[in-house]
């Protein structure tokens, strides 16, 4: 669904760019093909870690988020 802004035009949840209807707003939303890939928050935080500071890979050891991006992408 469309975020709605404080002057009445509408937003995409991904882009933010910024549209006059909430259908246009939700296909431009549509058209990004998200995927929605489940993260704990401490695993966020390891996974922002590395990406800020990409020397220690043993970081993201144990965290499920590769596992499922990987699943998330192959579909
Ligand atoms: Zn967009």
């Amino acid at each position: 669904m469309a975020n709605k802004t404080k002057d009445g035009k509408y937003q995409c949840f991904y882009c933010l760019k910024i549209y006059a209807k909430p259908e246009e707003a939700d296909k431009c939303r549509e058209e990004h093909d998200l995927v929605y890939i489940p993260v704990s928050r401490s695993d966020a935080n390891k996974i922002l870690n590395y990406l800020f500071v990409p020397s220690n890979p043993e970081i993201l050891e144990g965290v499920p988020f590769v596992k499922f991006l990987r699943r998330a992408l192959r579909t």
